[in-house]
């Protein structure tokens, strides 16, 4: 058998739908039925295939699963050949997009173990030497447990060689083999941890916590296209507030904003900590609700606290407060962009939320007639409404703004008249 580390032990289960139904509440019904159908095209022509992944962990969790991979013998040519409207897409490894309409079911090839030494049969001997593998090598080198269930849609059975059920009944995330081998491998999966461990409210079991901290300054090799990409789904992931909480705790959150990090870890009064939270707080709600959300915002406040920081140093050097704040989001958002590379798409949105804030003062005239019917506005003010809450700033100003929406076109013009002429008659 394959003997990885401390993987010997484990020896494959398999069990069927009607048997994993009893245990887990197995909705086999619930399997959607374009994978299905990609599994039974790849069979019908010689291969194996399973659905595999978050779709088949979801799925018994009883939780509905946000798309669904498929694991297959065939190789990603062989895979496109089969489907009319498929493309390769190259990444780290090839895998096979089978698209149906927009939505797409990602078809990867059998992946042998990355560290091939690590291969061997119970004599030493390296048991395989291509990249491809079997499906029994191809659960070893995915990341937790609990992602390593194939489902067999024929048999209708759960293949598990790695003790996967265990962890998914015990509400377990474990790491596949030896934990910090498999951190070093690929740092991601320290992010890749605490984001299932947060959504799934799943306990990370000892050996799998352990060495994250000390493993986090790994996260400085990752591409930070990569690691925004992994930004996005912690962030949106409707449990932001805890995302934060334990990418603080796990010390990976210093490693993708080492300057939030800094002002957070020194600040005595945690204003700014407050602040993060409460954005979080209110993506999660929206979330919640259905409500759109947009990244550029939680981007923009939880590059805040630095950005603050460093125009309040500016204007006690002299500047004047909109081009210290200018200033300070060009060098934040430069220095942010070493850890994690932010689409430019969102970088206009991020500093006008940014540069908008100065202007609330302003609460007369043209010049806040000209901010109300900003683009931008309704953004920036509820931005202005979360550093209230964290009392940053004077309640006033946000009232102010909340007023001003809610009034009638009279009413409006009369708030915005500067006093000085109100006075005069
Ligand atoms: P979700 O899609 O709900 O976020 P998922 O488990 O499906 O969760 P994906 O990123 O879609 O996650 O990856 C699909 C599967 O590929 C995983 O379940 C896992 O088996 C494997 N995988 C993904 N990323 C890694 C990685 N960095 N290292 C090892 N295996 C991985
Ligand atoms: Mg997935």
């Amino acid at each position: 058998m394959v003997c990885t580390d401390n993987l010997v032990s484990y020896q494959p289960v398999t069990i069927t739908a009607s048997a994993a139904e009893q245990q887990s509440g197995f909705p086999v019904g619930q399997m959607d039925p374009r994978a299905v159908s990609v599994v039974e095209t790849l069979r019908e022509a010689g291969h194996e295939a399973y659905i595999v992944g978050g779709g088949v962990r979801d799925i018994l969790l009883g939780a509905k699963p946000k798309d669904f991979d498929v694991a297959t013998s065939a190789r990603p040519n062989e895979v496109r050949k089969l489907f009319r409207r498929a493309r390769l897409i190259g990444r780290r490894f090839p895998i096979v997009h089978v698209l149906f309409g927009r939505d797409y079911i990602e078809v990867t090839t059998f992946r042998a173990l990355e560290s091939k030494e690590r291969l061997l049969h119970e004599s030493g001997r390296i048991l395989h030497d291509s990249s491809y593998g079997t499906l029994a090598e191809d659960a070893l080198r995915r990341d937790f447990t609990i992602n390593a269930l194939y489902f067999d849609t024929a048999a209708e059975r759960v293949i598990d060689q790695v003790g996967g059920l265990e962890d998914l009944a015990a509400r377990r995330l474990r790491l596949i083999g030896v934990a910090e081998t498999r951190y070093r491998e690929d740092p991601v999966r320290m992010l890749r941890a605490v984001r299932f461990a947060v959504k799934l409210k799943f306990e990370l079991e000892a050996e799998t916590r352990a060495p994250i901290a000390e493993l986090a300054p790994l996260l400085a090799d990752i591409p930070p296209a990569r690691l925004f990409e992994e930004i996005g789904k912690l962030l949106l992931s409707g449990h932001g507030r805890a995302m934060l909480t334990a990418l603080r705790e796990h010390r990976l959150f210093g490693e993708l904003f080492p300057l939030t990090e800094e002002v957070l870890g020194s600040e005595r009064d945690g204003v700014f900590q407050q602040f993060v939270l409460a954005a979080l707080d209110s993506t999660d709600r929206r979330i919640a609700n259905k409500e759109p959300v947009t990244l550029a915002f939680l981007l923009a406040a939880l590059l805040w606290p630095p950005l603050r920081r460093y125009a309040d140093w500016l204007v006690a050097e002299g500047m004047g407060e909109a081009a210290a704040v200018q200033r300070a989001c060009a060098v934040i958002m430069a220095a942010s962009n070493q850890r994690i590379s932010i689409p430019r798409r969102l970088g206009q949105p991020i500093r006008e939320i940014a540069q908008l804030q100065s202007r609330f003062r302003y609460r007369h005239g043209k010049r806040a007639e000209l901010l109300l019917a900003h683009p931008r506005f309704r953004a920036a003010y509820d931005f202005l409404v979360l550093r209230t809450r964290a009392n940053e700033v004077d309640p006033e100003v946000a009232e102010f703004w909340t007023a001003i929406q809610e009034a009638s076109p009279e009413e409006r013009k009369k708030m915005l008249t500067p006093r000085r002429r109100v006075r005069r008659h």
